[in-house]
């Protein structure tokens, strides 16, 4: 007798035709389901005569595994195409130029600060900061600058009131500290400045690092020790350094520390004035009458302090003429560094 074989029919078309996993899948659960219709071939076993069964049998199992067969080709198949489908719609073109980013980089005087507090706190010395907005006792009396001492006309000063000034040096920061700690005293106070004056070396705004060291025994050979190295640490080893006799109105004896010009090398040029010398800092022995102030026994107690311009160190550390640059904002400039 014939087997009734034609439900399993159409699935050879209908694999053929799926085009998506979802649609394949959906042949599978018809024909190959619990109930589907190459499965229920098997209820004519019943019907058919035992020798038959046999071949009804391999009738069906042959259909099962050309089934199968097809549909894991299938299966392959449309799996590629999906994935080929998906790699195309998320792919990125890498020839296409990116957008533009700005990287922020630091400021140059910023870097010079950083740098500059580096050495000194390697070499001890802590950072003391105090406030811009600063009383005329600290910034000038307490500093052997009384009301009619002619150092005052050399900082033209912005005063808020007749008592609160803009503070013209960060020496006021030193005075602060003494009043506070007793010896031994080591601190550096970098922070901005404020002075009336504006051309290509001078800003009304700056920035100062200023340093103090007050112990028993500390000598002028301990002042010139500490700067040479820094300016060595700052400038390479092999810039000469000179100290040259000055005067400030709280130290005594008091220095200014040169070192060789880093534009001509010390042949001499229009920087450094044909000396072949740059003039890069102030120094000195703290002058008794600053500890009188403090209450520091000088008899007791000695003691240097320094003080230089960042902004000065910044233009010599990276070639730069004028002043006025660091404060533009321009960032052809700015990125450079
Ligand atoms: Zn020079």
């Amino acid at each position: 007798m014939e087997f009734d074989l034609s439900a399993a029919k159409g699935y050879v078309e209908e694999i053929s035709q799926a085009d998506s996993l979802e649609r394949l899948y959906a042949v599978k659960v018809k024909y190959m389901g619990k109930k589907g219709q190459i499965s229920s071939l098997n209820k004519q076993m019943k019907s058919v005569p035992a020798e038959q069964r046999a071949e009804l049998g391999k009738k069906i199992n042959e259909i099962r595994q050309d089934f199968e067969a097809r549909y894991e080709a299938k299966e392959k198949e449309v799996e590629l195409k999906e994935k080929q489908a998906q790699l195309h719609s998320e792919s990125i073109d890498i020839s296409l130029p990116g957008f533009p980013f700005t990287a922020g980089s630091i400021h140059p005087v910023t870097r010079i600060y950083d740098e500059i507090v580096d050495i000194f706190v390697s070499m001890g010395f802590e950072v003391e900061t105090g406030p811009e907005a600063e009383s005329d006792f600290y910034n000038f009396e307490a500093l052997n600058i009384p009301k009619e001492h002619p150092a005052r006309d050399m900082q033209d000063t912005f005063y808020i009131s007749d008592d609160l000034l803009l503070r013209t040096h960060t020496s006021p920061v030193q005075v602060r500290t003494m009043e506070r700690v007793k010896p031994p005293v080591k601190v550096i106070a970098p922070g901005k400045v404020y002075r009336c004056d504006s051309d290509v070396t001078h800003t009304p705004m700056f920035h100062q690092v200023e340093g103090l060291l007050v112990d028993e025994d500390v000598t002028f050979g301990d002042l010139k020790g500490t700067l040479t190295l820094f300016v060595k640490r700052m400038f390479g080893d092999d810039v000469p350094v000179r100290f040259r006799p000055s005067f400030f109105p709280f130290t005594e004896p008091s220095a200014e520390v040169d070192m060789g010009c880093v534009i001509c090398g010390g042949k001499g040029c229009r920087v450094c004035g044909n000396t072949g010398w740059l003039e890069i800092l102030g120094c000195g022995m703290v002058d008794p009458e600053v500890f009188k102030s403090v209450d520091y026994d000088s008899e007791k107690y000695s003691g240097y302090a320094f003080g230089m311009g960042i902004e000065r160190i910044a233009m010599l550390r990276y070639g730069i003429d004028d002043l006025r640059l660091f404060f533009d904002n321009n960032l052809k400039f700015l990125k450079q560094f």
